[in-house]
């Protein structure tokens, strides 16, 4: 039951036992109303999960004890960052879930010319909140991370100082996902997809003269979250993540 999963640091797993506190420990004694003796499973955020009994609740922390640990195998072994152009409202959270489902390793939110949603620091607690009840769901074994905005030149400084990195780009007209993908010797991929005003001209020619590939995803323009939740799904599908 992905319901009875909890994160934790791995500095609250002391000597057989496990300790939650904060918002775990009130989802745990408040929303769920466990009590003494039902089972859990705590995740270390490390891919080990503890099989784990309630044994005291307390005003401010939980207390339970470990009967077993295994390693999750839920985690791909590809590690996928997504660069994702910050889009309005609902449809980051969407984009957030549903990456997280598929198996992305980080989320990086990214301001560009075209963007209109407005950049507000709030947003990271609501994201991360998203991304820990995502992992929850899909029995993940990590929380992905969700980075702090960053701007444009932050992107095209990461894309100049790593590999791999796949740009979706609807005016693409040669390469294709597939061909790009074989390319890939490596277990790390970084995929970039714009905001809902794309990406100007100047901006893709900046990106590609730094190293990253540009790859068609169909005739068609796609949303900007149909396009994450696509370009993943293919990766994940095409780099042997779905056997
Ligand atoms: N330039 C688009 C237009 O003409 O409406 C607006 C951007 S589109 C809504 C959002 C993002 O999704 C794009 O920046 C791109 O990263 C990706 N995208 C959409 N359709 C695509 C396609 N057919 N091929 C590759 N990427 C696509």
């Amino acid at each position: 039951m992905s319901e009875r999963r909890f994160f934790t640091e791995k500095s609250n797993i002391i000597g057989g036992h496990v300790f939650l506190m904060g918002d775990e420990h009130r989802h745990l004694s408040i929303v769920l109303r466990l009590r003494q003796g039902d089972n859990v499973v705590v995740c270390d955020g490390t891919g080990k999960e503890y099989n784990a009994v309630v044994s005291k609740i307390e005003k401010s922390r939980t207390l339970l004890d470990i009967v077993s640990e295994e390693y999750t195998n839920s985690e791909p072994r590809l590690n996928v960052t997504l660069y994702q152009g910050l889009v309005k409202g609902e449809k980051m959270d969407f984009i957030i879930q549903k990456a997280t489902e598929l198996g992305v390793t980080k989320i990086v939110p990214f301001t560009s010319k075209y963007t209109v949603a407005e950049n507000s620091l709030s947003k990271n607690d609501r994201f991360y909140k998203i991304a820990l009840s995502a992992a929850k769901q899909s029995r993940r074994a990590i929380i992905p991370e969700i980075s702090e905005v960053q701007n444009f030149d932050d992107l095209l400084k990461f894309v100049k100082n790593n590999k791999n990195v796949i740009l979706a780009y609807e005016n693409e007209n040669a390469n294709t996902l597939k061909q790009a993908l074989t390319n890939i010797k490596s277990k790390v991929v970084t995929l970039i997809v714009g905001s809902e005003g794309g990406f100007s001209t100047e901006e893709v020619e900046e990106l590609m003269s730094v190293g990253a590939v540009s790859v068609k995803l169909g005739k068609r323009i796609l949303r900007a979250e149909t396009a994450a939740i696509s370009i993943l799904a293919c990766t994940m599908f095409d780099l042997n993540e779905w056997e």
